[in-house]
């Protein structure tokens, strides 16, 4: 039988969500909060994937955690501002063919070279297959 929970104290209500008030929290912040908290990666293996160093990977992710307490604590919105890691890479399959689109454009079509759909994302941010040494 599970054990019976334990009485705690909350000293706040909960938060009504503030839209008047706005946190903004870049795309890099983001992603260090996905490979650390979502995704479960210890800093460095994180910070490898971002291709930076672990310190900076960690004052990244102090930043993140902050602002996303802020968020859920005050019901403050946030709003994506972007960071310096902006770009996403593609690799085309058929061709070779490696290039760069910027976020918010959505999946591109084909590959720019030979036309082809056989394609995949190949940088750092899809931290999945990237897991291990590279
Ligand atoms: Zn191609």
């Amino acid at each position: 039988m599970p054990r019976r929970k334990r009485r705690r104290w909350v000293f706040i209500d909960p938060p009504e969500f503030n839209e008047n008030s706005k946190i903004e929290i870049s795309l890099d912040e983001i992603e260090a909060l996905r490979l650390a908290d979502v995704e479960g990666l210890n800093q460095l293996d994180a910070a490898r994937i971002m291709g930076i160093s672990q310190p900076t990977f960690h004052r990244i992710l102090r930043n993140a955690r902050k602002k996303a307490g802020m968020a859920i604590v005050y019901g403050f919105g946030v709003k994506i501002v972007g960071g310096e890691h902006v770009m996403r890479k593609f690799r085309c399959f058929d061709c070779g063919y490696e290039w760069e689109e910027p976020f918010g454009t959505g999946r591109p079509m084909q590959c720019p070279k030979c036309g082809s759909t056989n394609f995949c994302r190949q940088d750092a941010g899809r931290g999945k297959r990237r897991r291990g040494r590279w």
